[in-house]
């Protein structure tokens, strides 16, 4: 599942692509959308907000000849996008390939420009409001960790909003997108492995303002990266540290990493970590390898951790 590296990476191409430059023709392919005409309007900015991408659009142009029918208001317009699990933006130049057929079912926006066309495939979300009304959308996300805005206010914010419950594991609280965006189920596990804290540990007894850091450093990175690497090794397997590494040796210490459930039931997501590194609160689990939760949704009952020891 792309994270906030990924998104903040896409946000920031579409924004080349497109911002600042009328759209020529556009293709909303989403069931509430399907009339939504966006050409003759410029895009002014594309940016990301956690896991969101916000592609906002001007005031229509009262000069232009208008459409008879208008399908969106003339006011300015925030059209928003989330990848979800395989969401992806595809950026190419207007005239290299034709426009994406109605048979290819994978679309579900084109936003055709004077210079890039831009096509979303497998969006989990795709919404047009009225830019004034994008609170309604992303009001109830906690500060995004990767925005030049998070140090300081942003990370004091986030810091009130996670520590609300001290006795929350850590790693459940990272997820929650509530308490800060951005982070998903890979900078989660690798974060806390940097900062030697198991994901099981109360939120309470946890350095905060370092683990925010080091995540926050680990998403900039990231969206640099063609291929994020936490350890700085780009080898296949081994460009984390726990995360996707369950049975495998950890880089630091050469015990097997292990993977557990973590967050609220029928929302649990995998934790990798690794049990010597990472000190602390674990659950009792089997330490079998598995896989991410995601890829193998038939988590055998008896396997679920039933409940929670000090670890070493
Ligand atoms: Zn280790």
């Amino acid at each position: 599942m792309p994270e906030g590296d990924t998104v903040l990476r896409t946000a920031r191409r579409l924004h080349l692509a497109l911002a600042g430059r009328p759209l020529i023709r556009t293709e909303l392919r989403w069931p509430t959308l399907g009339h939504a005409d966006l050409a003759g309007r410029t895009v002014t900015e594309v940016v990301a907000y956690g896991k969101q991408i916000l592609t906002r659009i001007a005031a229509a142009d009262g000069d232009a000849p208008q459409p008879r029918i208008p399908t969106v208001s003339a006011d300015p317009l925030t059209l928003r996008s989330h990848l979800r699990m395989e969401g992806r933006w595809y950026i190419h130049a207007r005239d290299a390939e034709p426009w994406p057929p109605q048979s290819r079912g994978s679309v579900r926006a084109v936003l055709g420009g004077t210079e890039w066309t831009a096509i979303g495939t497998w969006l989990g979300l795709l919404d047009l409001i009225p830019m004034a009304a994008e609170a309604t959308l992303i009001g109830h996300l906690g500060p995004d960790i990767m925005a030049d805005a998070f140090v300081p206010d942003g990370a004091l914010e986030a810091e009130r909003r996670l520590t609300a419950d001290p006795q929350r594991h850590v790693g459940a609280a990272l997820l929650d997108q509530t308490t800060v965006a951005g982070i998903g189920t890979m900078y989660m596990a690798e974060a806390l492995f940097v900062q030697k804290t198991s994901p099981w540990t109360p939120i309470g007894e946890v350095d905060i303002p370092a683990l925010l850091a080091t995540a926050r450093r680990q998403l900039l990175r990231g969206a640099t990266q063609a291929v994020p690497s936490t350890t700085g090794n780009p080898r296949r397997g081994l460009e984390n540290w726990v995360h996707g590494r369950s049975g495998k040796p950890c880089q630091r210490c050469g015990t097997i990493i292990r993977v557990a459930p973590i967050g609220p039931v029928l929302k649990e997501r995998p934790a990798f970590y690794c049990p010597q590194c990472q000190p602390g609160p674990t659950p009792t689990d089997d330490g079998r390898p598995r896989n991410p939760l995601g890829a193998n949704p038939k988590i055998r009952e008896d396997r679920r951790p039933t409940g929670y020891r000090r670890g070493r």
